[in-house]
């Protein structure tokens, strides 16, 4: 199939690869419309991809070449080791195949590899979409109504294209919230020798918890990124309704204090100093959500990424599902003849993927933070089959392979 129009709601790591996915199946307009203003580039997060799905991404064209990427090979699991042990005790070491990225500096490569062709609109906030049959409508929060063959929500946790295509589905809270930081790397200087390599992930256990330690490309350099999950101080009480509560800078007092008695409790010495190294202005935390949708299409809507699915970061797979949901929309466009065979091959390429991610990083999240094992008295066998047990079948995390 090749011309028509597509608008694509959101302009970040889904919306990036789906427009470019579209224009280059043959689409005759792409439009992306991106509610914030010019500041996407600056959200400045770790994430890693898992070699594997990212060999198939670069080979489909939907994972650019040339993006800053760390390389990452195991990953350690230690608990506090008391009295001795400033770095803590290594209970278990597994290999960890994946590559490390700097979020803005993954989206600013995305983005430089949209196709001319593609109109990106930032300030274009949407506040609702509907499928009439033959088309969909976009309306903007101006009071202007666009019309275009098909529109492809990539908006997100949040997706207003989402209320389209599954009415009321939102994303539930999982209980417990993250701190996340990361800092110039330069900063391990004034730590001494903590054995960290640089191609290692270090996992601090502890009950009710757990933090996952790991270097990232920068702007300006290598960064340190870490992301700590545990319950919050009285669990229920804080207004979760947003997936950016406590953003960069303006974090509470009562949350950041809960943090540093995590550091002293239950941090080996070296990770506590390690994380304290994280400025103010860098630190945030985040409510945990998950969400698995009914369906990803309707009509003549799609749903992409987060948009589709809202997957608990354990599973380290969301931008890695993000480039494969626009892998298979490019693939379900060049093999269909009409919008309906489209959108019908789409569904059946993403939708049990995403639900089945849904439940893997749900197992993952009990096993490491709502249910923690006796990881400190647990040995090598016993370790090797708590994870086959999160893992439930899967092969491993970070994704799962596309079909071919
Ligand atoms: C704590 C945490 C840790 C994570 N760790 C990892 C990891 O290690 N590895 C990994 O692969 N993934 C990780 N992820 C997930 C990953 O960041 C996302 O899954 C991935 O970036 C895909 O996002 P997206 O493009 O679908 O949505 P988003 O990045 O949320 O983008 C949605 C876009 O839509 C725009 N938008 C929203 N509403 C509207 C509207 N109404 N009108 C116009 N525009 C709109 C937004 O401004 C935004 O730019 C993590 C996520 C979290 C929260």
């Amino acid at each position: 199939m090749r011309g028509g129009t597509v608008a694509v709601v959101g302009g970040s790591i889904a919306g990036c690869a789906l427009a470019s996915a579209a224009a280059r199946a043959g689409a005759d307009e792409v439009v992306v419309l991106e509610r914030t203003h010019g500041r996407l580039a600056d959200r400045g997060l770790g994430l890693c991809v898992h070699d594997g799905r990212a060999a198939e991404l670069a080979a489909t064209g939907a994972l650019p070449e040339g993006i800053a990427a760390h390389r990452l090979t195991r990953r350690r699991w230690v608990v506090r080791d008391d009295p001795a042990g400033a770095s803590g005790r290594l209970f278990w070491e597994q290999p960890f195949p994946f590559h490390s990225y700097h979020w803005g500096l993954l989206w600013r490569g995305l983005r430089e590899a949209t196709p001319a062709s593609v109109v990106y609109r930032q300030g274009a906030v949407v506040s609702g979409v509907t499928d009439t049959g033959e088309r969909a409508e976009v309306r903007l929060a101006g009071g202007t109504t666009e019309r275009y063959d098909l529109v492809a929500g990539a908006d997100g946790y949040r997706s207003v294209v989402r209320e389209a295509v599954c009415p009321g589905s939102r994303p539930t809270y999982a209980g417990y919230v993250c701190w996340r930081g990361n800092f110039d790397a330069r900063r391990l200087d004034a730590l001494g020798d903590g054995d960290w390599p640089a191609d290692t992930v270090t996992t601090v256990c502890f009950t009710g918890g757990s933090c996952v330690v790991y270097r990232i490309p920068g702007p300006d350099g290598p960064r340190v990124n870490w992301v700590l999950y545990a319950l919050p101080p009285q669990a229920g009480r804080l207004p979760f309704d947003d997936p950016m509560s406590f953003p960069p800078g303006r974090v509470t007092e009562e949350l950041t204090a809960h943090l540093g008695a995590l550091l002293d409790r239950e941090f080996p010495p070296y990770w506590a100093k390690l994380l304290g190294l994280t400025e103010p202005a860098d630190t945030f935390v985040q409510p945990i959500y998950d969400l698995e949708t009914a369906r990803t299409t309707a009509g003549r809507l799609l749903l992409a990424g987060d948009a589709a699915t809202v997957v608990r970061p354990h599973n380290t797979s969301g931008a890695a599902k993000a480039l494969q949901d626009a892998t298979a929309f490019e693939e379900a466009w060049r093999r269909s003849g009409t919008w309906a065979e489209l959108l019908h091959a789409y569904q059946a390429a993403r939708g049990a993927a995403g639900r089945e991610m849904v439940a893997l990083a749900r197992r993952l999240g009990r096993g490491q933070v709502e249910q923690t094992p006796a990881w400190a008295t647990m040995n090598h066998r016993e370790v090797q089959s708590w994870w086959q047990a999160l893992l439930g079948g899967a092969a491993d995390i970070g994704g799962q392979a596309m079909a071919p």
